[in-house]
């Protein structure tokens, strides 16, 4: 297996008095996909905010490439290569998709790999090239979450934290999002931490499976086991 590339440690978080995470553990190996899986409320929101640096945690560590990101700003995170994409996505409606997308390309010091970047995403998204001036908010759901994907994916990232990328999308299309992730993989080794209420399509593209509960990691397995081992399914996933 690889180094891991992102590490929590007993990491508390939450928002203002309430807690939410109360020592989650976590390994990411480089190159790999991890899908966090749980009911509602479980806390997997709470905690990409918090690895993304949205939220400050109370307590805990997180190393990232073996460096304590604790206190880092927002900012320093996106350079050294942790992008977020957050539930609902965070397109901006009144900016043209050209707009939004250099909006991903804003830290990035080397101007012409910034350039390359984005010809690469609109060839990966070949409809986001066609309306590179329409409006956000004139997009469809599937088009939105390209641009949120193709956003992140400007600024290079090593790391791709992922909320709810499914979240309203025709089957089709939540089934080439997660063959995209697949090749991003494969062939740039990025490492992508995936939330999902669709676990079925998570577990499909994921190398390993993260169950969380009640603000707790209570399971780490190979997401091959979590397909396949049926007492597992039930113990953890309820079907
Ligand atoms: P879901 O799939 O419903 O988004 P989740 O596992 O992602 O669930 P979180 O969104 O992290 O869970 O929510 C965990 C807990 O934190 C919930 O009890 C929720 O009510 C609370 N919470 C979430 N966002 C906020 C907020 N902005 N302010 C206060 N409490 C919040």
């Amino acid at each position: 297996m690889a180094a891991d590339l992102l590490t929590a440690e007993a990491l508390a978080s939450g928002y203002g008095p309430v807690p939410v995470l109360h020592g989650v553990d976590l390994q990411v190996p480089a190159g790999t996909i991890t899908a966090v899986i749980g009911a509602n409320g479980a806390g997997k929101t709470t905690l990409l905010r918090t690895l993304s640096g949205m939220l400050r945690p109370s307590a805990g560590r997180i190393l990232f490439d073996g460096q304590d990101l604790r206190g880092t700003p927002v900012e320093q995170l996106v350079r050294r290569g942790v992008a977020h994409v957050p539930e609902g996505r965070g397109v901006i409606g009144e900016l043209t998709v050209a707009e939004n997308l250099r909006l991903g390309a804003l830290w990035r010091r080397d101007r012409r790999d910034a350039a390359r970047a984005l010809d690469e995403v609109y060839q990966l998204f070949e409809p986001l090239a066609r309306r590179r001036r329409h409006l956000g908010h004139q997009l469809s759901g599937g088009e939105r979450q390209m641009l949120a994907l193709g956003r992140a994916l400007v600024a290079r990232p090593r790391l791709l934290l992922l909320d709810e990328p499914s979240l309203g999308l025709a089957p089709r299309v939540v089934a080439q999002t997660m063959a995209l992730l697949r090749r991003l993989r494969d062939d740039t080794g990025l490492t992508v931490l995936l939330v999902e209420q669709n676990v079925r399509s998570a577990l499909a593209v994921a190398d390993q499976g993260i169950v969380m509960s009640l603000g707790r990691v209570v399971l780490a397995a190979p997401a091959e086991r979590l397909r396949d081992d049926a007492d597992l399914r039930h113990a953890y996933l309820g079907f």
